[in-house]
């Protein structure tokens, strides 16, 4: 990797690590009662302390970067939230021995930039709160976007195996650390697993018969019927990977499944967050694959939080790309 961006990809590497890590400690708390009861108590306990942890590396290294967080600590700061806001201090101090309550909202509310600047991180601190709460997939996503395009990403999945193989429970927690142009490491979020760091490739099919796709979990998420019109356009027989988070990126940059595919419903106009996709999209990229929106246009992170001039998401392993646009274009125009 080149050292245009050192500095910055250690101190994501090590806060998405820490995050990581306290959302591991809480979802470690969660029983089978909380699960039945969908009590989202741990989520946000999770959520709140993740981004203080990344926010608070952020501002310590870079402390003239705005930050984009999908969190804020209002919520926190209400007396009927006492009982959460102890949960997310004690979480905090297991990294900040010394940090107070107001140390935890001003590291949280740090992550609250709103307007577009040339340089600026975005972060999720939990992206896929439906997956951590059900015992699933879920991530913590930090980008640094310079003039509207991600340079570094940070994608913590703190319960993805280093492989596919979904039955190995002994060794969960990846990160996967990316600079534009310099490839993609897949590390383990514990620092001293160092050793098992690897670069991940995207597949090199061409063959889209023979690719496979990953989707949502979430079904409200995005349109399967469209998703299925274009795999049969393009011959995919195998079921498609329905996992929650941006550990659809991940997959997509290690080579477990070709073809992410988000797109709108019908009928509804949801425009996507760029927390959701910006170090997911860059994982990919550097890693060797293509993202664009639906239409092939590029995703563009200059309008705020908003991926405003986009519509839907499509990453694939980069081959495959113009004929995955294609095959939803004429899916699209069946259908109309
Ligand atoms: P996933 O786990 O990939 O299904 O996506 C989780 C993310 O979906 C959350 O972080 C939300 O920001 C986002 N989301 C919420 N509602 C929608 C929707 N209607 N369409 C697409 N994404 C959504
Ligand atoms: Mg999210």
């Amino acid at each position: 990797m080149s050292d245009a961006y050192d500095h910055e990809r250690s101190v994501a590497l090590d806060a998405v690590r820490a995050a990581a890590t306290l959302c591991q400690s809480v979802r470690a708390t969660m029983d089978g009662n909380v699960l039945e009861k969908d009590d989202r108590t741990p989520v946000t306990v999770a959520d709140f302390g993740s981004q203080a942890l990344v926010c608070e590396a952020l501002h310590s290294a870079f402390p003239d970067d705005p930050v984009t967080g999908e969190e804020d600590a209002s919520a926190l700061r209400a007396d009927a939230n006492a009982a959460v806001r102890t949960r997310v201090v004690d979480q905090v101090r297991a990294h900040h021995p010394d940090a107070t309550p107001e140390d935890v909202f001003g590291w949280i509310d740090h992550g609250t930039a709103r307007d577009y600047a040339d340089r600026y991180w975005t972060i999720d601190p939990i992206d896929g709160t439906k997956g951590f709460v059900r015992g699933d997939q879920y991530a913590i996503a930090l980008a640094l976007v310079v003039d509207g395009v991600p340079q570094v990403a940070a994608l913590g999945c703190p319960y993805l195996p280093p492989t596919l193989n979904f039955d190995d429970p002994a060794s969960r927690g990846q990160v996967f650390l990316a600079e534009r142009g310099e490839g993609t490491t897949q590390l383990p979020v514990d620092p001293h697993d160092e050793a098992e760091a690897r670069s991940v490739h995207t597949s090199d099919t061409t063959e889209p018969a023979q690719s496979r796709f990953t989707e949502s979990f979430v079904s409200s998420h995005s349109s399967r019927g469209l998703a299925a019109a274009a795999g049969e356009r393009l011959g995919i027989t195998e079921a498609p990977l329905r996992i929650d988070s941006q550990c659809k990126y991940a997959v997509v940059a290690r080579g477990d499944a070709e073809i992410y595919l988000r797109l709108p419903r019908p009928g509804t106009d949801y425009t996507e967050r760029i927390w959701d996709h910006a170090a997911g999209a860059l994982v990919v990229e550097a890693a060797g694959g293509t993202v664009t929106d639906m239409h092939g246009e590029p995703l563009d992170f200059t309008h705020g939080p908003l991926l405003e001039a986009n519509t839907g998401v499509v990453a694939t392993n980069g081959p495959l790309h113009d004929r995955v646009i294609d095959a939803l274009r004429a899916a699209e125009q069946a259908d109309s």
